[in-house]
Protein backbone atom coordinates (compact mmCIF):
# COMPACT_ATOMS: atom_id res chain seq x y z
CA UNK A 1 0.00 0.00 0.00
CA UNK A 2 2.39 2.75 -1.33
CA UNK A 3 1.53 6.31 -1.70
CA UNK A 4 0.10 7.04 -5.26
CA UNK A 5 0.05 10.75 -7.09
CA UNK A 6 -3.69 12.29 -7.97
CA UNK A 7 -2.51 14.67 -10.85
CA UNK A 8 -4.63 17.50 -12.73
CA UNK A 9 -5.77 20.70 -12.61
CA UNK A 10 -8.75 21.10 -10.05
CA UNK A 11 -9.71 24.32 -11.08
CA UNK A 12 -11.92 23.54 -9.02
CA UNK A 13 -12.45 20.82 -7.56
CA UNK A 14 -15.62 18.77 -8.23
CA UNK A 15 -17.55 15.91 -6.66
CA UNK A 16 -16.21 13.65 -9.41
CA UNK A 17 -12.51 14.58 -8.25
CA UNK A 18 -13.95 13.76 -4.74
CA UNK A 19 -15.23 10.87 -5.73
CA UNK A 20 -12.00 9.51 -7.03
CA UNK A 21 -9.91 10.57 -4.16
CA UNK A 22 -11.96 8.39 -1.82
CA UNK A 23 -11.77 5.28 -4.03
CA UNK A 24 -8.01 5.89 -4.03
CA UNK A 25 -8.09 6.01 -0.40
CA UNK A 26 -9.50 2.69 -0.25
CA UNK A 27 -6.24 0.94 -2.26
CA UNK A 28 -3.81 3.27 -1.52
CA UNK A 29 -2.10 4.14 2.10
CA UNK A 30 -1.43 8.04 1.29
CA UNK A 31 -2.62 9.98 -1.43
CA UNK A 32 -1.27 13.66 -3.03
CA UNK A 33 -3.20 15.69 -4.75
CA UNK A 34 -0.86 17.55 -6.94
CA UNK A 35 -2.36 20.56 -9.02
CA UNK A 36 -0.55 21.91 -11.81
CA UNK A 37 -0.12 25.50 -12.27
CA UNK A 38 -1.14 25.32 -15.47
CA UNK A 39 -0.13 28.73 -16.28
CA UNK A 40 -0.95 28.35 -19.68
CA UNK A 41 -4.17 27.48 -19.25
CA UNK A 42 -4.94 30.57 -16.90
CA UNK A 43 -6.82 29.00 -14.03
CA UNK A 44 -9.54 31.03 -12.49
CA UNK A 45 -8.64 29.83 -9.14
CA UNK A 46 -5.00 30.35 -7.96
CA UNK A 47 -2.72 27.98 -6.93
CA UNK A 48 -2.86 28.83 -3.45
CA UNK A 49 -6.88 29.16 -3.40
CA UNK A 50 -7.32 25.76 -5.61
CA UNK A 51 -4.94 24.33 -2.66
CA UNK A 52 -6.77 26.33 0.61
CA UNK A 53 -9.93 24.31 -1.34
CA UNK A 54 -8.59 21.01 -0.90
CA UNK A 55 -7.45 21.30 2.41
CA UNK A 56 -10.48 22.90 4.09
CA UNK A 57 -12.63 19.90 2.41
CA UNK A 58 -10.36 17.48 3.19
CA UNK A 59 -9.41 18.50 6.54
CA UNK A 60 -9.29 16.29 8.63
CA UNK A 61 -8.17 12.98 6.86
CA UNK A 62 -4.15 13.20 7.21
CA UNK A 63 -3.61 9.81 4.43
CA UNK A 64 -4.73 13.23 1.72
CA UNK A 65 -1.75 15.65 0.87
CA UNK A 66 -2.28 18.78 -1.57
CA UNK A 67 0.75 19.98 -3.29
CA UNK A 68 1.16 22.40 -6.55
CA UNK A 69 3.64 21.38 -9.62
CA UNK A 70 4.72 22.44 -12.71
CA UNK A 71 7.15 20.54 -15.09
CA UNK A 72 6.90 16.99 -15.22
CA UNK A 73 4.37 14.19 -13.78
CA UNK A 74 7.36 11.84 -14.08
CA UNK A 75 9.71 14.26 -11.84
CA UNK A 76 7.22 15.06 -9.48
CA UNK A 77 6.09 11.22 -8.87
CA UNK A 78 10.53 10.45 -8.50
CA UNK A 79 10.60 13.17 -6.08
CA UNK A 80 7.62 12.23 -3.85
CA UNK A 81 9.39 8.69 -4.12
CA UNK A 82 5.70 7.40 -5.74
CA UNK A 83 5.66 4.63 -8.33
CA UNK A 84 1.65 5.35 -8.37
CA UNK A 85 -0.26 7.97 -10.94
CA UNK A 86 -4.36 7.94 -10.36
CA UNK A 87 -6.02 9.41 -13.00
CA UNK A 88 -10.13 9.13 -13.19
CA UNK A 89 -11.75 8.18 -16.60
CA UNK A 90 -15.47 9.42 -17.33
CA UNK A 91 -16.06 8.22 -20.73
CA UNK A 92 -14.39 7.13 -23.67
CA UNK A 93 -13.93 10.01 -24.97
CA UNK A 94 -10.86 10.67 -21.85
CA UNK A 95 -9.31 7.30 -23.20
CA UNK A 96 -7.23 8.31 -25.90
CA UNK A 97 -5.61 11.02 -24.58
CA UNK A 98 -4.96 9.45 -20.88
CA UNK A 99 -3.51 6.34 -22.83
CA UNK A 100 -1.25 9.01 -24.80
CA UNK A 101 -0.33 10.46 -21.77
CA UNK A 102 0.47 7.31 -19.77
CA UNK A 103 2.29 5.41 -22.40
CA UNK A 104 4.62 8.75 -22.80
CA UNK A 105 4.93 8.88 -18.99
CA UNK A 106 5.69 5.19 -19.08
CA UNK A 107 8.55 5.64 -21.92
CA UNK A 108 9.94 8.46 -19.84
CA UNK A 109 10.04 6.53 -16.37
CA UNK A 110 9.49 2.78 -16.99
CA UNK A 111 8.92 2.42 -13.33
CA UNK A 112 5.96 4.32 -13.12
CA UNK A 113 2.13 3.20 -13.31
CA UNK A 114 -1.02 4.56 -14.20
CA UNK A 115 -4.08 3.74 -12.68
CA UNK A 116 -7.77 4.70 -13.65
CA UNK A 117 -10.44 4.99 -11.79
CA UNK A 118 -14.11 5.65 -12.36
CA UNK A 119 -16.46 7.91 -11.31
CA UNK A 120 -19.87 7.34 -9.94
CA UNK A 121 -22.27 7.15 -12.99
CA UNK A 122 -24.20 10.80 -11.79
CA UNK A 123 -20.30 11.99 -12.15
CA UNK A 124 -19.62 10.85 -15.55
CA UNK A 125 -20.74 13.68 -17.14
CA UNK A 126 -18.77 16.13 -14.30
CA UNK A 127 -16.01 18.70 -15.55
CA UNK A 128 -14.58 21.26 -14.04
CA UNK A 129 -14.90 23.78 -16.93
CA UNK A 130 -18.40 22.89 -17.25
CA UNK A 131 -18.63 23.92 -13.45
CA UNK A 132 -16.90 27.17 -14.71
CA UNK A 133 -19.06 28.14 -17.28
CA UNK A 134 -22.38 27.43 -15.36
CA UNK A 135 -21.12 29.15 -11.97
CA UNK A 136 -19.99 32.26 -14.40
CA UNK A 137 -23.77 32.51 -15.67
CA UNK A 138 -25.41 32.34 -12.12
CA UNK A 139 -26.68 28.96 -12.47
CA UNK A 140 -26.61 26.49 -9.59
CA UNK A 141 -23.46 24.49 -8.85
CA UNK A 142 -24.79 22.69 -5.72
CA UNK A 143 -24.99 19.04 -6.96
CA UNK A 144 -21.35 19.28 -8.48
CA UNK A 145 -18.96 20.47 -6.11
CA UNK A 146 -18.54 20.87 -2.16
CA UNK A 147 -20.07 23.87 -0.58
CA UNK A 148 -16.61 25.41 -0.22
CA UNK A 149 -16.05 25.67 -3.80
CA UNK A 150 -19.84 26.79 -4.51
CA UNK A 151 -19.09 29.61 -1.81
CA UNK A 152 -15.59 30.52 -3.68
CA UNK A 153 -17.20 30.44 -7.36
CA UNK A 154 -20.05 33.05 -5.83
CA UNK A 155 -17.26 35.11 -4.57
CA UNK A 156 -15.52 34.72 -8.18
CA UNK A 157 -18.19 35.74 -10.30
CA UNK A 158 -20.38 37.95 -7.73
P1 LIG B 1 -7.13 17.88 -16.68
O1 LIG B 1 -5.85 17.17 -16.40
O2 LIG B 1 -7.80 17.47 -17.95
O3 LIG B 1 -7.13 19.35 -16.45
P2 LIG B 1 -8.64 17.76 -14.26
O4 LIG B 1 -7.66 18.56 -13.57
O5 LIG B 1 -10.02 18.31 -14.39
O6 LIG B 1 -8.14 17.26 -15.65
O7 LIG B 1 -8.79 16.34 -13.58
C1 LIG B 1 -7.74 15.55 -13.18
C2 LIG B 1 -8.11 14.10 -13.35
O8 LIG B 1 -9.40 13.86 -12.80
C3 LIG B 1 -8.18 13.63 -14.79
O9 LIG B 1 -7.72 12.28 -14.83
C4 LIG B 1 -9.64 13.66 -15.10
O10 LIG B 1 -9.99 12.70 -16.08
C5 LIG B 1 -10.23 13.29 -13.77
N1 LIG B 1 -11.59 13.81 -13.62
C6 LIG B 1 -12.05 15.05 -13.83
N2 LIG B 1 -13.36 15.14 -13.59
C7 LIG B 1 -13.76 13.90 -13.22
C8 LIG B 1 -15.02 13.32 -12.89
N3 LIG B 1 -16.15 14.02 -12.90
N4 LIG B 1 -15.04 12.03 -12.57
C9 LIG B 1 -13.91 11.30 -12.60
N5 LIG B 1 -12.70 11.75 -12.92
C10 LIG B 1 -12.61 13.05 -13.24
Amino acid sequence: MAKAIYPGTFDPLTLGHIDIVERALNLFEEVTIAIAVSEKKVPLFSLEERIDQINNIFGNEKRINAIGFSGLIVDLAKEQDSNVLIRGLRAVSDFEYEFQMASMNRAMSPELDSIFLTPKAQYSFLSSSLVREIASMGGDVSSFVDPIVEKDLKEKFK
